[in-house]
């Protein structure tokens, strides 16, 4: 705690001014020499070799480029979903079309299955600390989670990985292919020149992992109660790697964290179930007469804006799972102009559906729909599908309309979630109680639904659309994501839980920017140290301030939807983004970029100081009587003095009256004919202009305050500031980040008013993301916070008492369904001995 009674100091000026701007040059002297230092005009430095050349490809203004290109995939795939394996055989005919300038003499496919490998790269480097799933860390230390070991076991137990059956040209003849981990070349027989067309086909199977075991973003799940499955195919089929202007093949090995860059292309797909299934897949069902009920087609064509329909009722749902059908269904989808394909199939999905309406020639309408078992029930039919709809709505009006004419939730798993086109994969589901089986959801559970239906519906328009380089750039998809999620969670509903506590994102994201633990935003995707904030909630964070803080809505807005509409169905990196977000706002931002994508400073600026003036009338006869006040207000009479008076001592001058003389009477404040002549002759000296700033800076009595601000976290930020004044007027002034340009460190601010300023707070509405509020305003507020009385305790062993305890029963003790509370195996159980 710091409390400071340094309150702010008044203090008349007494020195004799000539003009107002004698004090200003007083002032930068004060605020040190005014030339810049090298990283003080670092901080704004334009970018430069940061970011590529603007070429034909890409141009300056951040656009696609006069020759912009990219390479187009065309799909049409047979695929088997064997359930009694758990098993994928599939085949594919691939067509691909080479919009480059280049002749290709081979082509990249991705087997992201192989990841999955014993002998995998992503397998063999997996640190000890990393060995858990995607959701559930292995543990620190030596350690061991029954997760980590449960992911062992399912390594152990099923072989992993794509089995190629065949590569064939598109006249039936083997071609050459080299497998390197989780990318294939094929070699062409001929090299494909630019503009040229090519097809082949691939046959391949592999075994579905167990998601909850091994961690995935696609597998199946088992229900141990009911022994009943689903299924979610994510990156089941060999897709083409992709070929672009800025890196050629982008074919960096997938490790399980950088996603996907992909081509869009047009997909055929049928897909053979068990005949009890309900498929939700990418695209629109060809065949809804073979696979449908006359039932649930009409059910399905009573859905509305307004009215959610159940497909398949829970009921139906229900019977669907207590028996196994043996024969099989083909579902046929197509979908245009995609970048990948993902499905999902289960007897035991509830499905509904509801229509959006949207505001577009293309889709006016969108079917919005969700799949998920009981379990799920009864949050799901509640907020699902019209979470759904919120999202739509909201992310179309910041960028463009949602283009697709399906969009789908899928509850897949206990929690987290995945996104593909038209089609998402969703977590968090309600609890069950163990004895009495009554159903509740908590808030957090209920947010954390919402909200990861809104991030992963909203990832349609960031990657699926706006389809940037994941494997690279995980934060230009996540991020923007991110930022857009946020908003439509203020649209959502009042005091909505971001990240799953807080209101505001940047209060949240202070602790992991001061952290030492800290990699650039620009970082390849498997490089970052801390994910989350670094690729998820920093980036999105920085947007909230450049909209908010810096931009405004009005630029940043335009901005944002300028980019998304730019690069839609298009490929952009991140100078296209910089670039754009100037380019269509005039707000120059490489400072801004450099210090929050570039960099790994945090933003937390304090006020130091702040000194009152007011404007001295310099007439000796008014002046020096306040000069006198002043001097004894600042040189208060000496403790030795004040006590030798209180005990009656006299001084010596006191007791010997002949020695006084004009000097005992008259103190240096006594005014002079010599000092009115000054005066008078200060005003002659005064030039008419001088003379009419001087007339009316004394009649208006200005207050003028110096105020000191320390720049502590380095990150140059805008300072929004309140001024507080004494009449009770409060005042809003944003000073932007440019004042940092020649001193990032300490800049001093000259602000004049006509009414005396009590106090000053800067950022009241936590909207820079500022680390540490203590020393925000001037003078310092006392904090506040409550303290609870801790009682301290005690853990003892009592063996006399312990021994009396009777046995628990059995049943208590069963393993339930592990919610993140995983109990680690350590190397030692040895607790640590009881704690004050
Ligand atoms: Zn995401």
């Amino acid at each position: 705690m710091r409390i400071s009674t340094n309150a702010i100091r008044y203090r008349k000026l007494t020195t004799i001014v000539a003009s107002l701007t004698l004090i200003l040059s007083v002032q930068a002297f004060a605020n040190g020499p005014a030339g810049s230092k090298h990283d003080d005009a670092a901080k704004f430095r334009q970018l430069g070799h940061e970011l590529p050349t603007p070429n034909v490809y890409r141009n300056a203004s951040g656009a696609p480029g006069v020759d912009y290109w990219q390479q187009q995939a065309d799909y049409k795939i047979n695929v088997t979903l064997d359930e009694d394996k758990k098993q994928i055989v599939a085949s594919e005919s691939i067509t691909y079309t080479n919009n480059s300038p280049d002749t290709l003499k081979y082509l990249w496919v991705q087997l992201d299955q192989n990841r999955f490998d014993d002998g995998s790269i992503a397998r063999m480097s997996e640190t000890a600390s990393a060995a858990g799933t995607r959701r559930d860390k292995a543990g620190k230390g030596d350690s061991l989670s029954y997760n980590a070991l449960r992911r062992i076991q399912a390594f152990d137990d099923t072989e992993h990985g794509h089995t190629i059956t065949s590569v064939l040209s598109a006249k039936g003849k083997p071609l050459h292919y080299v497998i390197n981990d989780t990318m294939m070349r094929i070699d062409l027989p001929v090299p494909l020149a630019p503009k040229a067309r090519t097809q082949f086909s691939i046959d391949w199977q592999f075994n579905i992992i167990n998601e909850a075991a091994v961690g995935g973003r696609g597998g199946y799940e088992h229900f141990p109660k009911t022994d009943t499955y689903l299924y979610f195919l994510a990156q089941w089929f060999p897709r083409m790697a992709s070929y672009t202007d800025y890196t050629g093949w982008q074919h960096k090995q997938f490790l399980g964290r950088g996603e996907f860059t992909l081509e869009f292309g047009d997909y055929d797909v049928n897909i053979t179930v068990p005949s009890d299934h309900i498929v939700s897949s990418t695209g629109v069902l060809q065949n809804p007469t073979k696979v449908l009920t006359p039932l649930q087609r009409q059910r399905l064509s009573e859905a509305s804006t307004t009215n959610q329909v159940f497909v398949v009722t829970p009921e139906e749902a229900l019977e669907n799972e207590a028996d196994k059908a043996t024969g099989t269904k083909t579902w046929h989808f197509k979908a245009k102009n995609v970048r990948d394909f993902s499905f999902a199939s289960s007897r035991k999905f509830i499905w509904d559906a509801k229509l959006h309406e949207q505001d577009s020639k293309e889709v006016p309408v969108v079917t919005a729909m969700s799949f998920y078992p009981n379990e799920a029930e009864p949050i799901w039919s509640k907020y699902s599908t019209n979470a759904v709809v919120h999202t739509m709505d909201v992310y179309s009006r910041f960028s463009f309309p949602y283009p697709y004419p399906v969009s789908q939730s899928v509850n897949t798993w206990e929690r987290g979630g995945m996104e593909y086109p038209m089609i998402t994969y969703n977590g968090y589901r309600p609890t069950a109680d163990e004895e009495t089986g009554e159903v509740t959801y908590s808030r957090g559970i209920k947010h954390s639904l919402i909200g990861v239906i809104i991030h992963e519906v909203g990832h349609n328009y960031f990657p699926m659309v706006v389809n940037s380089d994941e494997r690279q750039w995980t934060w230009m998809d996540e991020g923007l994501n991110s930022f857009l999620e946020y908003l439509a969670e203020y649209e959502w509903d009042k005091n909505f839980n971001i990240l799953g506590g807080q209101t505001n994102p940047l209060d949240v994201i202070t602790s992991y920017m001061q952290s030492s633990n800290q990699v650039p935003i620009m970082t390849q995707s498997d490089s970052i140290v801390q994910f989350g904030p670094n690729a998820y909630s920093k980036p999105a964070s920085s947007l909230i301030v450049l909209r908010e803080t810096i931009m405004g809505r009005e630029l940043f807005d335009h901005a944002f939807k300028e980019y998304a509409q730019r690069w839609m169905f298009k490929r952009p990196t991140p100078s296209d983004f910089f670039r754009t977000m100037e380019d269509a706002s005039g707000v120059d931002l490489d400072w801004f970029w450099r210090g929050w994508y570039f960099g790994t400073d945090y933003v937390d600026v304090g006020i130091t100081g702040m000194r009152e003036y007011t404007i001295a009338d310099q007439d000796p006869d008014v002046e020096k009587d306040k000069e006198r006040q002043d001097y004894w207000h600042d040189n208060p009479k000496p403790i030795t003095e004040i006590r030798n008076k209180d005990e009656g001592r006299k001084t010596y001058v006191e007791r010997n009256k002949s020695l006084e003389d004009l000097y005992y009477e008259k103190d240096k404040f006594t005014v002079t004919n010599k000092d009115r002549n000054s005066h008078k002759s200060f005003l002659k000296g005064l030039n008419v202009w001088q003379r009419e700033v001087y007339d009316r800076a004394v009649k208006d009595g200005y207050y003028i305050y110096f105020v000191d601000f320390e720049n502590v976290g380095g990150l140059v930020t805008p300072l929004p500031l309140t001024f507080h004044f004494k009449n009770g007027d409060t005042e809003e002034m944003m000073i932007p980040a440019e004042i940092w340009r020649l001193n990032s460190k300490h800049v001093t601010k000259l602000i004049i008013r006509e009414h005396p300023i009590a106090s000053i707070d800067l950022d009241n509405a936590h909207q820079t993301a500022d680390a540490d509020f203590a020393d925000n305003s001037f003078p310092a507020k006392i904090s506040q916070s409550r303290l609870e009385i801790y009682k301290g305790k005690r853990s003892s062993r009592n063996l006399m008492a312990d021994m009396l305890v009777e046995l628990e029963n059995e049943s208590k003790d069963e393993p339930g369904e592990a919610d993140g509370k995983e109990v680690p195996l350590k190397a030692t159980d040895t607790a640590p001995a009881g704690e004050e």
